[in-house]
């Protein structure tokens, strides 16, 4: 469910219509909905509490948005005062997580190359947990955290080896991806990090990809992942947290219906039956993408002679990468329907690659040249992987609440843009 629906015939995020934002704001331009953010959280919470799956101290699981999806301030703001922690994956993710407002003690850092840097970084700040997806990772936090004269709390990263299905750039749970460690190897660094005076082990990760719309392969992983806590316990070890990672998916129209957070949540308890440990999860998708959109002008309406019809919009595949890297499909909607039969549309941006193509043979609603359109479920995995490629400016981000909206990044002037750039002294 979203909070995207037509008021008097005009497609409006909340109560205010895209169209006042796109006029006032420009297009192409990202719209967020409060309510839509705020309702993905609560229902994932909800269903946590509801199959009793708790945090620490009997509290609720920490459910830490995974600020890759959508890293606006406003966005982990908004997510911040209900709660939420944060999984992130580089300095400069941890840096914005604080800077909403969500304490170092709800911050995990995630991520195959972290560097010397950010992890002292990270041990400075005091984050909740380092997942460790390496032993060179793992002895590099060791000597940094010796040499802070701190232990760094860690969770070893554990490669569960299922195929969670999902596309193969975003599938990260198989044996030959780079992502985290066997769980024979888990068993070794769990025990090497419990006698090793610079690290503090405390639980144990998987994240098996993302978009995951079957919960089979995810039942397998945890249940290898209970496994694991079991072996590790019986061997003597405290084992305190358990981190399911994210990748549930969302509807994106014409794929396959994900499960509910509540069906999500009722497999983990079936999965974990038995087990008492501090469960967390870094959902990112699930609670951002179906709360924004890409609204787009149609530039021209340019007919082939052989029939095709390109609908040319001002938003490129610099503003919303994931049709061109990923073979995305994104519902696109008129932001007001035009009368007449549905006709067939290649929708295109104007870059002069033929992967800047939203979408080809389209049944649509006819468009003309002047009509506003979103691209549905673009809240995740949008504006955060967007780029100026072709000297296009940076998309601006809006968020709105109830009948109000603000723009929470401004699209750059192109005097902002030039002077990002520094001539050598040569030239
Ligand atoms: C990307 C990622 C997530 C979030 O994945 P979603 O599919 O957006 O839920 C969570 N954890 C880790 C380690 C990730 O890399």
């Amino acid at each position: 469910m979203n909070h995207f629906e037509p008021i008097d015939g005009e497609l409006s995020c909340e109560s205010v219509p895209l169209r006042e934002i796109a006029q006032s704001v420009g297009t192409p331009v990202y719209v967020y909905s409060s309510a839509t953010l705020e309702r993905h959280y609560g229902v994932l919470r909800d269903a946590l509490r509801q199959e009793g799956l708790k945090g620490e101290h009997g509290g609720d699981a920490l459910i830490a948005f995974a600020v890759k999806a959508n890293s606006n301030l406003a966005v982990l703001k908004t997510l911040a005062r209900l709660g939420a922690g944060a999984d992130t994956v580089s300095e400069g993710e941890i840096r914005r997580a604080l800077a909403a407002g969500i304490p170092a003690n709800r911050i995990v850092f995630s991520g195959v190359g972290k560097t010397a840097e950010e992890l002292a970084f990270a041990l400075k700040v005091g984050v909740s947990e380092i997942n460790v997806e390496s032993e060179p990772e793992m002895h590099l936090a060791s000597n940094i955290a010796q040499s802070l004269g701190t232990r760094a709390v860690i969770a070893i990263r554990v490669n569960p080896d299922v195929s969670a299905g999902g596309h193969a750039k975003i599938a990260t749970g198989k044996a030959d991806n780079k992502f985290g460690v066997s769980f024979s190897e888990a068993e070794r660094l769990y025990a090497q990090a419990s006698n090793n005076a610079g690290l503090k082990p405390v639980g144990v990760t998987c994240h098996i990809g993302s978009q995951i719309t079957d919960l089979a392969p995810m039942s397998a992983a945890f249940s290898k992942m209970k496994g694991l806590v079991q072996r590790l316990r019986g061997e003597g070890h405290s084992v305190e947290r358990l981190d399911l990672g994210g990748g549930l998916g969302v509807p994106y129209f014409h794929q396959p219906t994900p499960p509910s957070p509540a069906d999500y949540a009722r497999m983990i308890a079936r999965t974990m039956t038995g087990l008492d440990i501090a469960y967390s999860f870094e959902p990112g998708r699930m609670i951002a993408a179906n709360a924004g959109v890409l609204v787009a002008e149609v530039l021209h309406i340019h007919e082939r002679p052989e029939g095709r019809k390109f609908a040319v919009l001002d938003a490129a595949m610099n503003d919303l990468i994931r049709p061109a890297m990923y073979d995305a499909y994104h519902d696109i909607k008129p932001v007001r329907v035009r009368p007449g039969s549905p006709e067939m549309y290649d929708v295109v941006g104007p870059i002069c690659e033929t992967g800047d193509t939203f979408t080809r043979e389209r049944e649509l609603p006819p468009l003309a040249p002047g009509d506003l359109i979103a691209f549905m479920s673009a809240g995740a995995y949008g504006a955060v992987m967007s780029s100026e490629y072709n000297s296009r400016l940076l998309v601006p981000e809006v968020l709105v609440q109830g009948d109000q909206y603000a723009v929470v990044r401004p699209r750059p002037t192109y005097e902002d843009m030039l002077a990002r750039d520094r001539l050598p002294d040569w030239l």
